[in-house]
């Protein structure tokens, strides 16, 4: 009998072990503040639906509209007949949005960022990385061969001393270099310090590129994301942004300078040889830029919601880490106790996923909560109360 897989039993084995092993919940209805897991309704303290329009009719309809008109399939990758009138306007109405020259629909967050990384630095190349980007920004740096300087997270003294070494303008030993950061981060809801690293960018003459798919929705006038927070408008070359998070659909994009633009739609690799985005996704995606730019009510009720829930929680004792946005850590540190912790909450009908390595450093782990616009103050208690019962329990608070 052949062994060569024998390997994978053993280090699935070795996850369950160490309380690594991630049990992937099936959901059986649309997502909202309450959703149906593996047969049992529980609140949702999950998804990314931050603006709750991932169900929403206004959504819906759009897309089944759309699906009448253009049918299923793209049936083509953007740049050989995959390009609909459909993608060309959003695109527009989304550079109008975050007050950009232009930007560039991909299928996801995830391929807009290997796409433009590996079209604007190669190997002669070097990247200055925070080192809790995002996966999806650590791969689209490795895919382009650039050397990858990982700088402490938001920390502009160590970027700037980072590119000193490497060499500044005159005689750097490379050809380009690019800043990649996160805008919010994801497991901690910290926010980049964008006006420092935009300084640092204009000193070294350094391309700055900023992954705001935690930011837009969030942050902002109306949820135009990060760069609008800090009124940095045309001071970031490279956005990158998804519309599967407060946008509530699917796709990603990357916002910027005309030339940006046009160079991504010829060399975004993603762009040219992937299937584009459905005509139904795409249209569902136009139908939230019009909700988002018509009202700021739904941005308005997250953060309320996100403030609530926040201060109620530390009122109780628990951690909630460095968050400065609606993504809201519980931090436990032990990954046994953040599963645990997790799996109580569950059979108290509340949905909360424990986050451990290698997603978060080994002895972080955490239960994160994100909040949302779709959560009635009366959910919000009840989730408080919940995580006040099992904490006890637990004797993660008193
Ligand atoms: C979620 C996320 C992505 C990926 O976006 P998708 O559209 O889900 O592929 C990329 N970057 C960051 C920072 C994210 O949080």
């Amino acid at each position: 009998m052949s062994n060569k897989l024998k390997w994978i039993s053993e280090e699935l084995n070795h996850l369950h072990a160490q309380g690594l092993y991630n049990n992937i919940r099936t959901i059986e209805s649309p997502q909202g503040a309450w959703i149906v897991v593996d047969g049992k309704r529980v609140l949702n303290f999950c998804s990314n639906n931050y603006l709750g329009l991932a169900n929403d009719a206004r959504l819906r309809d759009a897309a089944k509209r759309a699906i009448d008109q253009y049918g299923a399939g793209p049936a083509a990758v953007r740049s050989i007949a995959g390009t609909l009138a459909l993608h060309r306007e959003l695109e527009a109405r989304l550079a109008k949005f975050k007050g950009v020259e232009a930007t560039i629909v991909f299928q996801s967050g995830f391929t807009s960022n290997l796409g433009a990384i590996s079209a604007l630095v190669g190997k002669d190349d070097v990247i200055f990385s925070d080192e809790l980007n995002h996966a999806s920004i650590i791969d689209g740096g490795r895919l382009s061969g650039a050397k990858i300087v990982r700088y402490a997270h938001n920390d502009a003294g160590a970027l700037d001393d980072a590119i000193k070494k490497e060499g500044d303008r005159e005689g750097r030993p490379y050809t380009r270099a690019l800043i990649i950061s996160d805008g919010v981060f994801s497991m901690d809801g910290d926010i980049a310090p964008l006006p420092a690293l935009v300084d640092i960018a204009e000193k070294h003459d350094v391309m700055l590129m900023i992954d705001d798919a935690h930011g837009e929705g969030v942050l902002g006038r109306g949820g135009r994301g990060i760069v609008d927070h800090f009124k940095m408008h045309g001071r970031v070359d490279i956005e990158i942004g998804t519309m599967s998070k407060a946008f509530g659909v699917v796709g990603g994009y990357v916002a910027g300078k005309n030339e940006i633009v046009e160079w991504l739609n010829q060399r975004g690799r993603p762009f040219l040889f992937s299937s584009a985005l459905t005509a139904a996704d795409t249209a569902a995606c136009l139908a939230s830029v019009d909700i988002l730019e018509s009202s700021t009510e739904l941005v308005d009720k997250l953060w309320e919601n996100a403030r609530y829930f926040k201060s109620e929680m530390k009122k109780l004792g628990f951690d909630t880490g460095k968050s400065e946005t609606p993504i809201t850590p519980i931090m436990l540190g032990d990954e046994m106790l953040a599963r645990k912790f997790s799996a109580r909450l569950f059979e108290e009908n509340v949905f909360a996923m424990p986050i451990t390595y290698p997603t978060v450093a080994k002895g972080k782990a955490r239960l994160r909560v994100m909040i949302s616009a779709a959560h009635a103050r009366a959910d919000l208690d009840r989730g408080i109360e919940m995580f006040a019962k099992v904490g006890k329990e637990l004797g993660v608070v008193r």
